[in-house]
């Protein structure tokens, strides 16, 4: 996050935010070296590079851009009702491009939101986007199973990339498209939106902090009941998995964000409550996940119920989200009483801290490295439940973590 950034939610929030420059980021080589391998700098590229951005080939040349310019890919719900609108309150990136396979769309996006028409793509001529200057970052916000492909594709054209989660539905995708941005020498961020959101940051300081001492109990759950069981995440093939790489990613990462440690374990059972429902994913699911502290934390996660909350007991207090996860109204609560904490735009923010990651060429909160361990986990997790509960031990987990 830039520092712009933080010094401005920190004058909002002036008694629950953290220094910046007590702030690091924890980005290392993979400790087990198994099945694949990671860069320490990632996607950040190197800091001497002269081919910074996409489309331009001097950094000085894009300093004296105004904003950078964001094409959306896959205009579905979450594009049309959190990004777009988003970008109307980003101060450092705008709203210059889509690609939609539905020419009905074009139109629309067009006049809302005042897209030139050469900055208006569909699948087949994706490609081309880059030789379009206008466009710097391209935002993949498609089903699952196409995150890879378009993200690779968005790299070799040139153009940063924000993927939304989960990045991808195998390790091995993950790898290619953090390689693919290496070698275009372009950035690679994970939609994890609850890293600009002030009430997880609260929660990130309260346990990396130990300011109710160390944290004792962890218990995380997320999920919601699905009402179109025909939509793609209900289809293993371009879900890759159910509720778990859904939301219950969201309950996975505030452990661990919250914790400042990684697992080293896990245990796993489908719980699963009308299995007519869910030929192919699961419909529910619970896991533990235990830490090197000694804490084992517990999670669950569901297309068949609304639930969702992160909570933390410590050694001499509670700290907890409730709402934990949603866009607007989280509340949280700790043993001194109720968090009292203004709101942000956590989609304005995080678009807006990746354009100066971009510009400035700083390091990425929410690398391609994290989407890729929790990918990572989450094939453990169903490791697990596809083998009665067996304990997986963790050796290849990638060593990513926010640190603050
Ligand atoms: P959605 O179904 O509403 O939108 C998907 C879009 O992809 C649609 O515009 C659809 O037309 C397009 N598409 C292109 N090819 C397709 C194909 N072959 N099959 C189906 N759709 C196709 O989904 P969404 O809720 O917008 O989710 C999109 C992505 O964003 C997912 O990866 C999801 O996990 C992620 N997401 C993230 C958040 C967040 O808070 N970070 C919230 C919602 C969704």
């Amino acid at each position: 996050m830039s520092s712009e950034l933080l010094d401005d939610i920190m004058k909002k929030n002036p008694n629950t935010w953290p220094q910046p420059s007590r702030r690091k980021f924890i980005k290392t080589s993979t400790l087990g070296m198994g099945a694949f391998s990671l860069g320490v700098i990632g996607c950040s590229g190197s800091e001497s590079s002269e081919k910074t951005a996409a489309g331009l080939d001097d950094s000085s040349k894009q300093t004296k851009k105004k904003k950078l310019g964001i094409a959306l890919v896959g205009l579905g719900n979450y594009a049309t009702n959190q990004l777009a609108p988003a970008l109307l309150e980003t101060e450092h990136c705008y709203l210059a491009g889509i690609v939609t396979g539905t020419k009905e769309k074009e139109k629309i996006w067009q006049e809302k939101y005042n897209i030139p028409s050469e900055n208006i793509y569909n699948y087949d001529n994706y490609d081309t986007i880059a030789e379009n200057e206008a466009i710097d970052i391209i935002y993949i916000v498609l089903p699952n199973s196409m995150h890879a492909e378009y993200s690779i594709r968005a790299a070799q054209a040139h153009k940063h990339v924000m993927c939304e989660k989960p990045m991808a539905l195998s390790v091995d995708e993950c790898q290619q498209m953090i390689n693919a941005c290496n070698e275009a020498d372009v950035k690679l961020a994970i939609g994890y939106r609850l890293h600009y959101d002030p009430f997880n940051l609260e929660m990130m300081r309260l346990g990396q902090k130990q300011v109710y001492g160390k944290v004792t109990e962890m218990d995380a759950i997320f999920g919601f009941k699905m009402g179109n069981l025909d939509q793609w995440r209900a289809k293993k093939a371009m879900a890759g998995g159910g509720p778990l790489m859904d939301v219950g990613i969201y309950a996975l990462q505030g452990s661990i964000y919250t914790l400042g440690e990684l697992p080293v374990s896990l245990t796993a059972i489908e719980t699963t409550l009308n299995k007519e429902d869910w030929p192919e994913v699961e419909g529910s699911l619970e896991w533990e996940m235990n830490f090197p502290s000694g804490l084992t934390a517990t999670y669950k996660t569901s297309y068949e119920e609304n639930y969702q909350y992160l909570k933390a007991k410590a050694e001499r207090g509670f700290f907890e989200l409730s709402p934990a996860y949603v866009y607007n109204d989280l509340a949280g609560i700790t043993t001194d009483g109720p968090m009292v904490i203004q709101a942000v735009n956590q989609q304005a923010q995080h678009m807006d801290a990746f354009t100066r990651n971009v510009l400035d060429n700083t390091e990425i909160i929410t690398p391609g490295e994290m989407g890729l361990r929790d990918v990572y986990i989450m094939n453990k997790i169903y490791e697990s439940a596809a083998n009665n509960g067996q304990r997986m031990e963790l050796p290849d987990m990638p060593q990513v973590l926010q640190k603050i």
